[in-house]
């Protein structure tokens, strides 16, 4: 027999505690004081807060009050033009003003800076990703909003006229319960959790892809998928993916090592795998970690450095992972330690140092400076080449861990899920799961987006509340929702 369905009563329900879901749910709250909100959280409480919680959330702004210059411009060219721009203008509009309302909330700013090399203007907020959970879900809490953890998601229903009218979830202890509401945010995230999803659109290898944080993999695109299924078009480029390159080895959070423009990058033959200086750190990762990730013999690889990698002033904010590199005064040694063919690393690094300039004293880490090795070595080097010869030799391990992925659904500026024939009624999605990166990821741009339009998809939600109300001069109201 059939188990019955628990029923779960609100107005808004809101699918994932990650920036995306907490801003709309507090946004909501707070432009529609006494509706019902609901948040659907699928981790348990003390895993909670999705890939946001973990992320040291760099957004592209000069300072909370300024956006990065040219941001409009910037977001359509890492798309390759194929980005909408009404999506990304209001993004611009918004950021500021969301920021502020995130400072409301006790969420401060500053400027620590990040990796190495250049790039567009950053802020952070303090204490990063996890100070912003932690604000947002305290102020929602406060202004009246319920909180299920354990709650899983799994399909929209629809009400008689097409509209969206709650969401069945399954709750840890395996029972099922429905949320009928006047409308539903999906905030779950991408599908960087499913490893049959990662498959189907990376190829084979795609399934072994491992998540950069713990909190990400729990997004496994139930969100996106049950949208599709509601008759959501698709958006985004579902072969993209945001990826770097981490030291497998940690145990800790997103242990990115983002030196490797200043040395080499071999796999387990001593082979180097490409042009580690092409750029800036930031316009190459999410390629070479692919790369690390796709081709390289057992999927890993090793930044081969020298002591001079010491010298580099604030070199350790370009290196999260806990664990020291390793360390040898001699090449062999460093090969037998690391696991890498002695041979193979000792002809590599031979071939580079003699492709390197004599005078390396241009080289500077924080741009790409032009010191480029000789033509004819392949790869080539195209910044930053300066010869591995000061004892000891370091040696981190490399895997490509993904961040989060590209493809999702279709979404307006009001946050609306967009079918086929315009907005899905009752339906509104925001953060990772609505596609609109193309490409390569904007820098320093998703947790932005998220908070921007979580925001926005809140307070349409409360809208659609507000324009559902029954006469006033008819008994009661909101309990007959
Ligand atoms: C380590 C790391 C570093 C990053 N660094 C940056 C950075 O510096 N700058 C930047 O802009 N971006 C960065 N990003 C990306 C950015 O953090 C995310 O894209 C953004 O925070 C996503 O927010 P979101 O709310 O859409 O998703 P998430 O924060 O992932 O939240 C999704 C939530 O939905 C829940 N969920 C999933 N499925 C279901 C379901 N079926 N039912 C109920 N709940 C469900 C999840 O458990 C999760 O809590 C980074 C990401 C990571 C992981």
């Amino acid at each position: 027999m059939q188990a019955a369905m628990q029923a779960l009563s609100c107005d808004i329900a809101v699918v994932g505690h990650g920036a995306a879901g907490l801003a709309a749910a507090l946004a909501a709250a707070e432009a529609s004081p006494g509706a019902r909100i609901a948040v659907l959280e699928r981790a348990p409480e003390a895993e909670c807060g999705g890939g946001s919680r973990w992320s040291p959330s760099n957004m592209r702004l000069r300072s909370a009050a300024e956006l990065a210059p040219g941001f409009e411009d910037d977001m359509m060219a890492a798309s390759g033009g194929r980005g909408e721009r009404a999506y990304f203008r209001r993004l611009a509009e918004d950021a500021v003003p969301t920021l502020a309302w995130l400072a409301q909330h006790g969420v401060a700013f500053h400027s620590p800076g990040y990796y190495l090399s250049s790039g567009p203007p950053r802020i952070q907020p303090v204490g990063g990703g996890a100070a912003i959970v932690a604000a947002l879900a305290r102020a929602a809490r406060s202004a009246g909003v319920e909180f299920h953890y354990g709650c899983r998601a799994e399909r929209l229903v629809r009400g008689p006229a097409g509209e969206i009218s709650g969401v069945e979830a399954t709750t840890d202890g395996g029972i099922a319960c429905r949320a009928r509401a006047q409308a539903v945010v999906l905030a779950s995230g991408g599908f960087q959790g499913n490893g049959a999803m990662l498959r189907e659109h990376f190829g084979p290898g795609g399934e072994s892809l491992v998540p950069i944080s713990k909190g990400s993999g729990f997004n496994a695109g139930e969100g996106i998928r049950m949208a599709l299924d509601a008759g959501a078009s698709v958006s985004g480029d579902w072969g993209g993916m945001h990826s770097e390159p981490v030291d497998p080895r940690s145990t800790g959070p997103a242990p990115v090592v983002l030196v490797y423009p200043y040395g080499i990058v071999v796999d387990r033959s001593g082979r180097r795998m490409f042009d580690e200086g092409r750029g800036l750190v930031h316009e190459t990762w999410e390629e070479y970690s692919r790369a690390i990730h796709f081709a390289a013999p057992g999927r890993k690889a090793w930044a081969i450095l020298d002591a001079r990698l010491r010298d580099i002033a604030g070199h350790e904010r370009a290196i999260r992972s806990e664990v020291p590199p390793i360390e040898a005064g001699t090449l062999g040694e460093l090969a037998a330690l690391a696991g890498i063919a002695p041979q193979g690393l000792a002809d590599t690094v031979a071939a580079y140092n003699a492709a390197c300039t004599a005078d390396p004293a241009g080289f500077d880490a924080t741009r790409a400076d032009g010191l480029a090795a000789a033509a004819g070595l392949a790869p080539p080097k195209s910044n930053w080449a300066r010869a591995l010869s000061v004892q000891p030799y370091l040696a981190y391990p490399l895997i490509g861990a993904i961040a989060y992925t590209f493809g999702g659904v279709a979404t307006d500026t009001e946050a609306r899920v967009l079918g086929p024939d315009g907005p899905i009624a009752g339906l509104y999605a925001a953060g990772e799961m609505t596609g609109h990166f193309y490409g390569t990821a904007p820098n320093a741009v998703a947790v932005l987006r998220a908070l921007v339009y979580g925001r926005i998809a809140g307070r349409a939600a409360a809208a659609r509340l507000e324009s559902n109300q029954p006469n006033p001069d008819q008994p009661d109201n909101r309990q007959a929702r």
